[in-house]
């Protein structure tokens, strides 16, 4: 059996691809190793899938090769994104920029891209997965293993098996292996967009406390990360989309072995000083209760029976006991308390995965500069964007643009 693109994966840059190959008239088929396609996307946006944003710069893709992603999307845009999801009658419904189906429903983005693929006819090989692909004379030969076990032959291939973030959605990390042994180098590939692990002592008084704050990171005494939004103190360490931000470099430099910790500020809107004043009138109003009870109209209560712990004293006695020394010292733990970090939250738990195919090796259309043919998009590049639509939105210009440059290639 011969086709001119066989497309690995059928996830968001996969089922992406391929409707844009076949659009083109190409014979294209996708091989998925699980019984679905697109699972991962229904996990998307808490069920309610955030597809893109309006809001796009390079900002917004967090390593050396934001300029590469950017090349790709200026290609098939936030507006190409739009008009392709409206051909499909699924409109959006924008939030401060983010981008949801008008339904809010993930399934609903999963459902239009695979009735697409049914309408345009587009065979998809389920349960078989892709053993080895070889070069001969000027196609590729694929060896299938799972549910079908016969060899296709193909002109181009698009490489989309996500990453090895949300296993349990069949990104489960063996994409990498057989970029690995087309000689394709693969920067190690690390949660990202995840939670942070600490050993700070008293943080479970805190655990289920969600808080404005800013999150700063710092490695070997450096700062290099910082985010502003709504923290969430768990028992095991930090959580909430602004960790979620930093977290990528948190996880990468603690791979590498170097001391990182995390700063919170939960008065990241004030100056210290005016802090210092507010929990100053604050005790003074409310002697008669108890430290927490007198601050609970600043901080939420599990915080400051935290905070106060930390500064050695009880959230429990009497307001009438703080002097303005302790004022001091509250104010300034609030607005930097130390998180020892220690380890992270893995592949299960991460949204996506920082490393993958080094983009150092595609040439500008997302292909293999020494397997000509050989094409990637999606989550299996390494490419990681912050969370708000952007790394939906890299697998959508990916997939596009991987389809039109196969496509070039069969016919240049
Ligand atoms: C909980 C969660 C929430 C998220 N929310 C958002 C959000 O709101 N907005 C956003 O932009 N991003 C979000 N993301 C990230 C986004 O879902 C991914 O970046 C995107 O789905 C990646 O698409 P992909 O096609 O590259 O990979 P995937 O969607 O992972 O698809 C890869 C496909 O390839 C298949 N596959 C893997 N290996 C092989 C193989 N060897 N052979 C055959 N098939 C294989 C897999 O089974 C899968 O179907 C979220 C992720 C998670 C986990």
């Amino acid at each position: 059996m011969s086709f001119d693109c066989v497309v690995i994966g059928g996830g968001a840059a996969g089922m992406m691809a391929a409707i844009q190959c076949k659009k083109n008239n190409m014979q294209t088929v996708i091989v998925e190793h699980t019984a679905k396609l697109g699972t991962k996307i229904l996990k998307t946006g808490n069920g309610k899938c955030n597809f893109s944003n309006t809001f796009m710069d390079k900002e917004m893709y967090q390593n050396n090769n934001a300029d590469y992603a950017m090349n790709i999307i200026n290609r098939f845009n936030v507006d190409d994104t739009i008009y392709f999801f409206e051909d499909l009658s699924v409109y959006k419904k924008e939030r401060n920029g983010y981008l949801y189906p008008r339904s809010e429903m993930a399934a609903s983005v999963a459902l239009a891209l695979t009735g697409k693929i049914q309408e345009l006819d587009i065979p998809v090989y389920f349960e078989t997965g892709v053993k080895r692909i070889d070069r001969a004379a000027d196609e590729y030969v694929l060896r299938l293993e799972g549910a079908k076990t016969n060899t296709i032959k193909t002109k181009t291939v698009i490489l989309a098996c996500g990453s090895a973030a949300s296993p349990s959605s069949g990104s489960d990390g063996s994409g990498y292996k057989l970029v690995k042994k087309l000689g394709i180098k693969v920067v190690k590939p690390l949660p990202a967009l995840t939670a942070l692990e600490s050993d700070k002592k008293n943080m479970k008084l805190a655990a289920g406390v969600r808080a404005f704050g800013n999150v700063k990171i710092m490695a070997a005494g450096r700062e290099i990360s910082q985010d502003t939004g709504e923290i969430q103190f768990t028992d095991y360490g930090i959580s909430g989309i602004p960790v979620f931000q930093v977290s990528r470099f948190a996880v990468r430099a603690l791979d590498s072995g170097m001391k990182v910790e995390a700063y919170v500020d939960v008065a990241a809107d004030i100056k210290e000083n005016e802090l210092v004043s507010m929990i100053k009138d604050a005790v003074a109003t409310r002697k008669h209760q108890s430290v927490s009870e007198s601050l609970s109209g600043i901080f939420n209560k599990k915080l400051v029976m935290m905070i106060c712990k930390d500064i050695g004293i009880e959230g429990n006695s009497s307001a009438s006991c703080v002097n303005d020394d302790i004022c001091q010292k509250l104010a300034r733990q609030m607005k930097s308390l130390c998180y020892n970090i220690t380890g992270y939250k893995g592949n299960d738990y991460a949204q996506v995965c920082q490393g993958g195919v080094d983009v150092s090796e595609l040439n500008g259309n997302l292909e293999s500069v020494n397997n000509p043919g050989i094409f990637f998009a999606g989550e299996i590049t390494d490419i990681d964007g912050r969370c708000g639509g952007y790394n939906l939105q890299w697998a959508w210009s990916s997939g596009a643009v991987a389809a039109a440059a196969a496509y070039e290639y069969c016919n240049g």
